[in-house]
């Protein structure tokens, strides 16, 4: 028998449809990137297991409690070389789907990091403003930027081509794909982990449930994970263009300001950036904000608005995500919840849940191996 499935979240949707194929049920809570990519990669891992995803939110909603729709999203490794499995197992397939697979949405796009000195005492040890990054050797183009291509104010900087996804059409590429492979799709909003064993399609008990409901894990029964906290994130897409994604390590205005840019592909339009504000949950855009961000913006790179200011930008929509950051790092493991029924969590990815989607997707369908074999006789 294949076992029986439910995911509960988007996000861990790819997972479960990874072990689809083998008598065993998989239930994935979450229609989010860490549910949908898990859901796929169980779906292609597995033969013969029925995968069912439940998700208070699907592709297409825009709702502050769903953070995937309001990513840029693009490829900027965030993580530590240690920590650097998750981004590192994603990028060769974000390269490929980018070469080979257009109605995913993505595309290549030169990467440009600034760094101020100012800024190294907190920035300069880890992640993308690292003084000597791990990942110089993961892109084929690594370089440090000369003098002259610095922008005003900035004192270092590098540069390599990366990636930009369109999650608008990614999302619903992701969906496509699971329903593809045979995963079924419900809406359904649950108040307790447990009520997803009763879930899949089947009508039989979930062997496995993928916990993939980010900052919804915070209150989610039989979860309740106090150290989720939200990152607010506000920003403003406009149909102005500008080739170059920039990312700058630190402003002169706010605390929790940002400074960042990138073109969505497919016409998607250019995310403006931002914000990085733990434990805010405002989820209403606020318009001081959204000025601070555009004449970051314009000032850095007045060609975007043709040197016209903030005047020159055609303003698509602001809006405002909430990052699922979670204390202590991401929960990627495995929970027994009774004696024939276990749960497989994947949450609290802050602000790299699509760069590191396929490397904590690919941990997912190792853990429900592990499960598998550990319980031979029955999945
Ligand atoms: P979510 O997308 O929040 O999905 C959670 C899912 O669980 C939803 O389907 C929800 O309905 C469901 N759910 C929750 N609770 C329940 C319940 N009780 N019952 C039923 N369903 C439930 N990342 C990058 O890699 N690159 C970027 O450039 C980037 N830019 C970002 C920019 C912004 C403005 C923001 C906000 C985030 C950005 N991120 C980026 C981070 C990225 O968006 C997140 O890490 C990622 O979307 C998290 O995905 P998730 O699937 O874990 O959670």
């Amino acid at each position: 028998m294949a076992p029986t499935i439910v995911i509960v979240g988007y996000t861990a949707y790819q997972s479960i449809l990874h072990e689809c194929r083998s008598s065993l049920t998989l239930a994935d809570l979450s229609a989010g990137v860490s549910g949908l990519t898990s859901a796929l990669l169980l779906s292609k891992s597995i033969k013969g297991c029925d995968l069912t995803i439940v998700a208070k939110h699907m592709p297409g909603d825009y709702d502050i409690e769903y953070a995937s729709p309001w990513a840029g999203a693009n490829f900027e490794p965030m993580s530590s070389r240690e920590g650097s499995r998750w981004e590192r197992r994603t990028w060769p397939e974000l390269k490929r789907l980018t070469e080979e697979v257009p109605e995913a949405g993505i595309h290549f796009q030169k990467s440009r990091v600034y760094r101020r000195n100012k800024d190294m005492e907190v920035e300069g040890q880890l992640g993308l403003f690292a003084l000597d990054p791990w990942f110089k050797d993961l892109f084929d183009d690594y370089r440090e930027l000369n003098k002259d291509e610095l922008l005003p104010g900035t004192d270092s900087g590098c540069g390599f081509t990366s990636v930009c996804i369109n999650t608008a059409i990614y999302l619903p590429w992701l969906l496509g794909q699971c329903r593809k492979a045979g995963v079924i799709f419900k809406r359904g909003v649950l108040g307790n982990i447990r009520e997803a064993k009763t879930l899949s399609h089947t009508g039989r008990p979930a062997d496995i449930i993928i916990n993939t409901t980010g900052l919804g894990a915070r209150k989610l029964g039989g979860v309740e994970d106090a150290a989720l906290a939200p990152i607010r994130a506000q920003i403003v897409l406009v149909r102005n263009e500008l080739p170059t994604m920039l990312s700058v390590s630190g402003t002169e205005d706010e605390p929790a300001d940002l400074i960042y840019t990138m073109q969505r592909a497919a016409g998607g339009g250019t995310i403006l950036g931002g914000t990085y504000d733990m434990n805010n949950w405002e989820s209403a855009p606020d318009p001081n904000i959204a000025l601070r961000i555009m004449r970051r913006v314009v000032e850095a790179r007045p060609d975007i608005a043709n040197g016209k200011g903030v005047a020159g930008l055609d303003v698509i929509r602001h809006g405002v995500g909430l990052r699922p950051y979670r204390h202590g790092g991401v929960r990627i493991e495995d929970e027994k919840l009774d004696e024939s029924t276990w749960i497989v969590h994947n949450y609290g990815h802050a602000g790299w849940g699509y760069q590191g989607s396929y490397g904590c997707a690919e941990r997912v369908v190792e853990l429900v191996d592990k499960i598998r074999a550990q319980v031979k006789s029955k999945l």
